[in-house]
């Protein structure tokens, strides 16, 4: 399929220093832990962390009591849930317990030494290498580190190691998005944040039960429906929560979404909605995803392909058609398909041949899974990246 991208200005990368890549977070990093020097800590006795369940990345203040229990409430001053929290995030104090934890380490289920476990993994690890090379290890990082253990992490595999064999959840999360966001911008970004989706005047959920998987972010939006009477569009096979608060549910067949949105490009570009000054100025290749969009240029060729009712994908296309404040989020319904990529670039032209892009409330918007898996993104996280994104392919990538 024929994708638009952004072209024109070259981007400028500078030298490669932690603190360019981290700017002041890193040193205004503070350890997050409820020892009483913890700097995190308030004057009256709470701690400021993040719940590490989900991909929302809530605020949390903790306390311990006189018991040894753990007190939690949503931080209010927090830009991602200004004091919500789920019930994931509320029972924290129920689960972040000692128990059932490896608290020291262990070598054959015999408590050592830090250095002598240390010691042991890394001459495991070299006796391996010197034998087969350094392609014989890897590393599985999960989603749930700090941006700056994945840095470290990824320096150790790629740049003292020696192999590119790293990989963080964002390979099982959203690969997906990653090649989308690579083949339309250039490089892997997120173009919104969750204030677009409470300046939005329609919001399009496509492969994602908001309610239950983002269960604050859910609550944020409900809220700016209930205050501007915000649109919703929940795209899925299946009603879910998130429908409770749809003013249209489209429940297309599984793996259907491209014919969806290349039918939305080509319907829109028939109503002369295409905003060719954007185009020009911003993309290439839109003719070449116009023409293949265009195999569903009838609303029944669309309904033929996704079972859906013409008289809904009509009113879909009409109210993407007249509302430039429109957020499409697209979560793991969209990634975790064999042909995710393509699902995902069908979404993002149809807010690039729009401009619907880079404004405020007004944006394709992919949400994570994982607590960090952005964070992993931006500094290597996949085995074929490099930090800030850089492509570990390309040969004009600093090294
Ligand atoms: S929405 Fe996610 S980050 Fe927020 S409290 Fe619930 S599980 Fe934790």
């Amino acid at each position: 399929m024929g994708v638009a991208k952004i072209g024109g200005e070259k981007r400028k990368y500078s030298p490669f220093t932690l603190e360019n890549v981290f700017g002041a977070t890193v040193k205004s990093h503070k350890t997050i832990n409820a020892d009483s020097n913890s700097t995190n800590k308030t004057s009256s006795g709470w701690t400021k962390t993040t719940c590490a369940y989900c991909g929302v990345g809530c605020g949390v203040e903790a306390k311990v009591t006189a018991n040894g229990k753990l007190d939690i409430r949503g931080d209010e001053s927090h830009p991602a849930n200004f004091g919500r929290l789920c019930s994931k995030g509320l029972a924290l104090g129920d689960t972040v317990t000692t128990e059932g934890r490896l608290l020291v380490p262990s070598i054959d289920s015999q408590s050592t030494s830090w250095e002598q476990a240390l010691t042991h993994v890394a001459t495991s690890f070299n006796d391996i290498i010197a034998k087969h090379g350094p392609d014989a290890v890897a590393f599985y990082v999960s989603g749930q580190l700090l941006t700056e253990d994945y840095y470290v992490a990824n320096k150790l595999m790629k740049g003292f190691i020696g192999s590119a064999n790293i990989d963080t959840n964002s390979r099982l999360c959203m690969a997906s998005t990653v090649v989308g966001h690579k083949r339309a911008f250039g490089e892997d970004c997120v173009p919104g944040n969750y204030e677009d989706l409470e300046l939005a005047d329609l919001v399009i959920l496509t492969g994602s039960n908001l309610a239950w998987c983002h269960p604050v972010l859910y609550q944020r939006l409900k809220t700016a429906k209930e205050k501007r009477g915000t649109k919703v569009v929940v795209i899925d096979p299946r009603a879910t929560s998130t429908c409770d608060i749809a003013d249209l549910h489209l429940p297309l067949f599984p793996g259907s979404d491209i014919a969806l949105f290349n039918g939305l490009l080509a319907y829109l570009s028939k109503r002369n909605q295409a905003n060719r000054e954007y185009i020009d100025q911003h993309t290439e290749g839109f003719d070449d995803a116009l023409h293949q969009a265009k195999r569903f240029s009838t609303i029944t060729s669309v309904a033929l392909a996704t079972g859906l009712k013409t008289a809904d994908i009509e009113t879909f296309y009409d109210w993407f058609r007249i509302t430039p404040r429109t957020v499409t989020v697209f979560s793991q319904g969209v990634n975790q398909s064999t042909s995710g990529s393509d699902k995902v670039n069908s979404i993002l032209n149809c807010h690039l041949a729009t401009g619907r892009i880079g404004k405020p409330g007004s944006t394709p918007f992919s949400v994570t899974g994982q607590p960090n898996a952005m964070g992993g993104r931006e500094v290597g996280g996949l085995a074929n990246t490099l930090l800030r994104i850089w492509s570990l392919e390309t040969k004009s990538t600093p090294r």
